[in-house]
């Protein structure tokens, strides 16, 4: 149950599996692929989370 809840928090790119790279700001997480496999947006505010994953488009 844990390591299911766990997995909705990534901290890896699915991709190529690099560390996301984190960036906060006043209202925004922002987390993302060095390589720009990835994005995620986090808006605290609203609690809403926005997935960008430009390549799975290609599977
Ligand atoms: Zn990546």
């Amino acid at each position: 149950m844990f390591s299911k809840f766990k997995s909705m928090f990534q901290d890896r790119c699915p991709e190529c599996e690099q560390k996301l790279v984190s960036h906060y700001d006043h209202m925004t997480l922002t987390k993302h692929c060095p390589d720009h496999h990835y994005t995620e947006e986090t808006y605290n505010q609203l609690g809403v989370t926005i997935v960008y994953r430009p390549n799975r488009n290609n599977e």
